[in-house]
C-alpha cells in the first residue's frame, strides 16, 4: 500500500517512519521497515498502527542510512507479522517491499519450492525476494531487471540487498512511484507527500521504469536497461 525508502548519511529509520505516517491515510492493516547493518538486513515489522513499529523500534533503532519501509494492505495472505512486509530470500541477502498484485506468484512459487526454496509468509510479494535470491549473480540490477521479465501484475517494488550494501533498485508499473532528489541522499515513495518533508525535486517514474539509486546518483532505465532521461519536477505545493 505505501512504500518508503532512504539512502543518504542520515539515519534511515526516523525518515521511513516519518514518511510511513504521511501514507497511512490511504489505510493500512500492518507495517515494517528493514535497514542494512554490518552484521546484516535487519527487519522490524508490527501488526496495526504504525505507533506499535515505533514501540516495536524503540529509541535506540539502527543509525544504518540505507532502507525501506512499507505499510500493507492485505490483497493475498490474511493481515499478520509474518505476510507483513519487508520480506526476505532464504540466505537473508535480499528484501523486498512492494505495493500491488503479483498474478502469477502461485506458479513461481511452486517452481520455487522445488528449488528447495523455504516460504514464511503467505503473500505473493515474498516471491520476489526468492527470485532475486535465485537469478543473483554478482549484480542486483541484472537479478531484479530477470524477475522483472518473470512477472506479470501490477507492483512498485524495492530490493536492497547485502551483496549490494549502497544501492537501492526499484521499479514500477501500473502502481505509482517517485523518487526524491535530496543533498546527498535519495528518497523513493509511493507518493510524493512520504518525502516532502526532506526535499521538493522528484522524478515521477513512468510504468515500466527501472531505477538505481546509489549515494552517487541515479540511474532510470526501462526494464531491458535502456537508458530514460527523466525531467525534476519541482513539488510546489504542500501536503
Ligand atoms: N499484495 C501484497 C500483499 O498482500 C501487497 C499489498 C499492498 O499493496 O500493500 O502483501
Amino acid at each position: 500500500c505505501g512504500i518508503v525508502g532512504y539512502i543518504g548519511k542520515q539515519a534511515a529509520i526516523p525518515i521511513l517512519v516519518n514518511g510511513l505516517k504521511k501514507l497511512e491515510y490511504r489505510g493500512y492493516d500492518s507495517a515494517g521497515v528493514a535497514v542494512l547493518d554490518p552484521e546484516g538486513i535487519m527487519v522490524t515489522k508490527s501488526v496495526g498502527k504504525l505507533v506499535a513499529l515505533e514501540e516495536e523500534l524503540g529509541t535506540d533503532y539502527s543509525q544504518s542510512s540505507i532502507g525501506i519501509g512499507h505499510t500493507r494492505w492485505a490483497t493475498h495472505g490474511r493481515p499478520s507479522y509474518l505476510n507483513a512486509h519487508p520480506h526476505c530470500d532464504c540466505g537473508q541477502n535480499f528484501v523486498v517491499v512492494h505495493n500491488g498484485i503479483i498474478e502469477n506468484y502461485l506458479e513461481l512459487k511452486d517452481g520455487l519450492l522445488e528449488k528447495g526454496h523455504h516460504f514464511v509468509s503467505e503473500t505473493d510479494t515474498e516471491v520476489l525476494a526468492h527470485l532475486v535470491e535465485d537469478y543473483y549473480e554478482g549484480d542486483l540490477e541484472d537479478a531484479v531487471r530477470k524477475v522483472l521479465k518473470t512477472i506479470h501484475g501490477s507492483y512498485a517494488m524495492v530490493v536492497l540487498s547485502r551483496k549490494d550494501p549502497d544501492k537501492l533498485v526499484a521499479a514500477r508499473k501500473d502502481s505509482p512511484m517517485v523518487v526524491g532528489l535530496g543533498d546527498g541522499e535519495f528518497f523513493v515513495a509511493s507518493d510524493i507527500t512520504a518525502i516532502l518533508n526532506y526535499t521538493r525535486q522528484v522524478y515521477i517514474l513512468d510504468d515500466g521504469e527501472m531505477v538505481v539509486i546509489t549515494d552517487d546518483g541515479i540511474k532510470v532505465t526501462d526494464f531491458e536497461g535502456n537508458p530514460h532521461t527523466k525531467e525534476i519536477y519541482d513539488v510546489k505545493w504542500d501536503a
